[in-house]
């Protein structure tokens, strides 16, 4: 089956929705959605916290404050340019969500409520500052809910249970992609002027994890595997509060509210790592502390491997009001009522600061200069970089919103400018062939084990804190999968909604993705945000005040070259990083 789009989006999270209703805005040029899940189910809708806005609606805000906030969260290798861009644009952003309908709280005075969140500060750093605008903690849902009901109102066409199996990139210039649609087993070929990545991140490469199963990074490695690089891959977040065992998110809205951190004895830990705003510091340095702590024995539990998040001083029509689904899931997923006990929590994997590098319209760079033609990508896939080596807490949200719309109004420009491109024959060649090798080969792995494998080792070795060994180790381990998976075959042969199919795919996206952080990671002689070293223990401005580029070596399996991007620096300079 072949269709044609002038703008087609992959993804119906935030970013590709905010991407496809301002692309579908521009009435020259057909827009079209592919999304792998009923866009209404993509991670976004998980998002429970808040979307970060200097309203000002609690007290005095500015946007020069948000950027500054923005900027230290993400240890200086942020770039500065996106972060004016996105401080100033958010909060309009976010306002244009309200007039689609979003149901935000509100505060008694009727505008918009705002909470406080990790690293957003007042002056520069002196105090927290409400600055997260929520829908109590259903933030991500109702973006979700609002931005699909306005995208098909405006005419978006919607291909939903599609996987894009192959981005069709020919003389520097995207002309489409192929996709398979899940519920019949058949591949679909989509010519199109511009292209839009909005496909998400990859949690599920570790074990313990807050994301999503779907979150698998099929779009950074389907580009990374045509030789295209990823940017700052090694800076991985971990969340602080993860349900211990489980990964499911507790938000830090939680904190927010007033929640704190306790070790075994009861004790505030976070006074001592962040003297002056404590549990509301930026997550990397929350979860060193708290693997500090259990490493140092004041873990909680019969292994000692989790602290405690402690709500119970709070009223309980704070919690049960302000905090409804994760009061539920607490009590659900661990029979812990917080509003009588202390939550026993563990850093879970939860987002990726890198990935597909972007101009801050969204153009998708081959290299540290040039761009691929006719091809965008925004919101988590995407390495724009806002977020440097650390995201705070609700700017991935703000980043879909700025960012997404940025994208969809720079691909309907150019699409509405030029041609069609012309298609390659059998444009499908190589997704129908990586389809036929699993599900009529003869390999005698299964997908299943090898993705179990990945996410311990990951989780082992290329976590909250790494070294040269646990790396190397890593990498070995990579290889080793890597040549397992080429032996993977799947026992469903069937067409319809073959789930075998798609997740053994998913697990090959994996691993490749995998191979490019952890080479990324060790490649990086230095620690900063949430690339934290033993082995070489402090940030090194002098040599690594640079973003990392990584690029799959087309002719040596399992080597990975590294290149470099400057950093576009501007109105802070990079200083200690106290809180
Ligand atoms: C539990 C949780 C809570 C969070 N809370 C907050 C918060 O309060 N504030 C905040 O700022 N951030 C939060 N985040 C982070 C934020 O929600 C995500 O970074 C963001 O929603 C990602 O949006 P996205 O549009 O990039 O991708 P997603 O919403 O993940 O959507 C990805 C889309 O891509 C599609 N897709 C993927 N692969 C393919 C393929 N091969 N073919 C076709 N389609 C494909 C999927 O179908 C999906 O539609 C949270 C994250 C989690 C996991």
């Amino acid at each position: 089956m072949h269709h044609r789009y002038d703008v087609l989006v992959v993804g119906a999270g935030g970013s590709g929705l905010m991407s496809a209703l301002y692309a579908s805005k521009n009435k020259n040029v057909s827009v079209a959605v592919i999304s792998k899940l009923y866009p209404t189910r993509s991670h976004t809708g998980a998002a429970q916290g808040g979307v970060g806005a200097a309203l000002g609606n609690v007290s005095e805000d500015h946007w020069e404050w948000h950027m500054f906030d923005t900027v230290k969260g993400g240890d200086y290798l942020t770039d500065q340019d996106a972060a004016e861009v996105f401080s100033k644009d958010v909060i309009e952003a976010v306002y244009e969500l309200e007039h689609m309908g979003l149901p935000f709280s509100r505060l008694p005075n009727g505008k918009i409520a705002q909470r406080k969140f990790g690293g957003h500060t007042k002056e520069f750093g002196k105090a927290p500052v409400e600055r997260a605008c929520y829908a109590v903690d259903r933030t991500g849902h109702m973006i979700l809910q609002t931005l699909y009901q306005q995208s098909v109102k405006s005419g978006v066409t919607f291909f939903n249970e599609y996987q894009v199996l192959d981005l069709i990139i020919e003389e520097g210039i995207c002309r489409g992609v192929v996709a398979y649609d899940i519920a019949t087993g058949e591949v679909h070929t989509f010519h199109a002027k511009a292209v839009v990545l909005a496909a998400g991140g990859y949690g599920r490469a570790f074990k313990v994890t807050s994301n999503a199963q779907t979150l698998t990074g099929d779009l950074m490695s389907i580009y990374y595997r045509k030789g295209l690089p990823l940017e700052d891959l090694e800076f991985y977040q971990f969340h602080p509060t993860g349900i211990a065992k489980m990964g499911i998110l507790i938000t830090e809205g939680a904190r927010g509210e007033g929640g704190i951190l306790r070790n075994d004895s009861g004790e505030r830990f976070m006074e001592r790592y962040a003297p002056t705003i404590k549990d509301l510091a930026p997550r990397d340095m929350v979860s060193r502390a708290i693997y500090m702590e259990i490493r140092e024995g004041r873990g909680l539990g019969k292994d000692k491997d989790y602290v405690h998040l402690d709500l119970t001083h709070l009223p309980r029509e704070i919690i049960e009001g302000r905090l409804p689904d994760i009061t539920d899931f607490a009590r659900t997923y661990l029979g812990v009522d917080p509003v009588l006990a202390p939550v026993p929590i563990q850093p879970t994997a939860h987002y990726a600061m890198g990935g597909i590098p972007t101009t801050i319209d969204g153009e998708c760079l081959a290299s540290s200069t040039d761009i691929v033609r006719g091809l965008y990508a925004a919101g988590e896939v995407a390495c724009v970089s806002l977020h440097g080596a650390n995201r705070l807490g609700t700017n991935s949200l703000g980043d879909l919103i700025v960012f997404g719309r940025r994208a969809g109004v720079a691909a309907a420009k150019y699409a509405a400018e030029v041609g069609y491109e012309e298609l390659p024959a059998r444009a499908d060649n190589f997704a129908t062939a990586e389809i036929e090798r699993l599900r009529s080969g003869s390999g005698t792995e299964n997908a299943a084990r090898i993705r179990k494998e990945l996410q311990e080792t990951m989780m082992d070795n290329v976590s909250v804190f790494r070294t040269d060994e646990t790396m190397s180790t890593q990498m070995e381990i990579l290889r080793e999968l890597q040549a397992r998976y080429k032996n993977v075959s799947v026992t469903d042969t069937g067409l319809r909604y073959n789930t075998e199919l798609t997740e053994a795919l998913e697990v090959g996206y994996l691993l490749d993705v995998s191979e490019a952080m952890t080479a990324s990671a060790l490649n990086r002689r230095e620690s900063r945000g949430a690339h934290a070293r033993e082995d070489y223990p402090d940030r090194d401005d002098d040599n690594w005040l640079k973003h990392t580029m990584a690029y799959r070596n087309m002719n040596v399996p399992g080597k990975v070259n590294i290149g470099y991007k400057d950093v576009v620096l501007g109105r802070f300079e990079p200083k200690p990083r106290v809180y």
